[in-house]
């Protein structure tokens, strides 16, 4: 049996989380706010007074785009916020433990560093696909979580879904899966099984297809006593005004975001095999990603070529598995074409 409560760190069980000024009266007509100090001569956006802690209205236009309940939704300052908060309410410092696939994205050890945490990585297998019994033998009693990514960054493959299924079955801590690519890609995402997992956290993000990396929005979807413990240890206001409406924004316009999400795969088709055909390619690994990993002859040196024709690409070539790698996000055309009229030109 999943107990959610002998996971979290005993002080945040015990944590009385702080009460904004506008709790008490919620739900009632008000026109007078004079309970929180703010300045009530204000700007026509209402920039002077305090956000919606809990962003009701824009969970409330997310919910059905993602098909999640808005009650099961956290939004936080970037996914970044969603990362710390995990370390934050179920890992006790110098204690307590996590397993996460490697390679993957930087923060979920970054993260760990910072909160005291031992962070375990455990190698994806040569071809970046899952090792499902690695994972699961790196735990121990102390694990909290397993991290996990698919589309998975740097590599840009999804991982095999049984696979992800059975870690979160048999693994009896938290199981966080980020798909901040799920957008790009043609498995059923993580986000649409909740009910059935008690222990899984699913991730996703503004900052990629939804255009809005500028504004810090991710997003983490669970169950609503996970969501409550997220809420009561954030910051009251951790989602600003500008950021909220902004979003507001991009969601009416959604039909903007599809039509880039099928220019993007449509470059993305043409993009990976021209690099493939180049003779200082070596692999382009499959991607189910808006970026691609290709392993290079001399990846150091392609990238200071790049960088001295104002092109940067992402330079991977010390991460483990990812010897003379370069990761690419796939640009505009004009961009793509530019990449590849200056790799068509390098001479090794
Ligand atoms: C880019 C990325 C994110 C996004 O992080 P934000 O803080 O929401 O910008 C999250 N996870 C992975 C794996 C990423 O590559």
């Amino acid at each position: 049996m999943f107990t959610l409560e002998n996971l979290v760190r005993k002080n945040i069980l015990a944590l009385t989380p702080y009460s904004c000024a506008r709790d008490e009266f919620k739900g009632r007509q008000a026109s007078v706010f004079i309970d929180a100090n703010e300045n009530p001569f204000g700007t026509p956006q209402k920039l002077n007074r305090y956000p919606d802690p809990l962003q009701e209205q824009l969970k409330a236009r997310i919910a059905p785009l993602k098909g999640v309940p808005a009650a099961n939704i956290f939004l936080g300052n970037g996914s970044d916020e969603a990362i710390d908060l995990v370390y934050r309410i179920f890992c006790e410092p110098r204690q307590d433990n996590v397993v996460a696939i490697a390679p993957t994205y930087g923060m979920y050890a970054v993260s760990a560093e910072i909160n005291d945490v031992e962070y375990r990585p455990v190698l994806l297998k040569e071809d970046f696909s899952l090792d499902v019994d690695a994972l699961l033998r790196a735990a121990d009693t102390h694990t909290k979580v397993i991290w996990i990514c698919s589309p998975n960054n740097p590599t840009g493959n999804a991982l095999d879904r049984k696979g992800i299924e059975r870690v979160i079955r048999e693994f009896q801590g938290i199981v966080v899966v980020d798909e901040a690519y799920s957008d790009f890609c043609d498995q059923r995402p993580f986000r649409q099984d909740l009910a059935q997992y008690p222990n899984l956290i699913v991730l996703n993000t503004f900052s990629k297809l939804w255009a809005s990396a500028a504004i810090r929005l991710g997003m983490a979807f669970a169950s609503e006593e996970i969501i409550s413990l997220f809420n009561k240890v954030k910051y009251p206001y951790n989602v600003n005004q500008l950021t909220q409406e902004h979003a507001l924004r991009v969601i009416d316009d959604i039909q903007h975001i599809n039509n880039w999400r099928a220019i993007i795969l449509s470059e993305r088709a043409h993009l990976l095999p021209a690099i493939a055909e180049l003779p200082i390619c070596k692999a382009v690994y499959p991607t189910d990603a808006n970026f691609v990993l290709v392993r290079m002859t001399n990846a150091d040196a392609i990238y200071h070529y790049l960088v001295d024709r104002g092109i940067v690409v992402r330079n991977r070539s010390r991460v483990q598995l990812c010897q003379n790698c370069l990761r690419i996000t796939i640009g505009t055309p004009a961009e793509n074409n530019q990449l590849l009229g200056a790799l068509r030109q390098y001479k090794g």
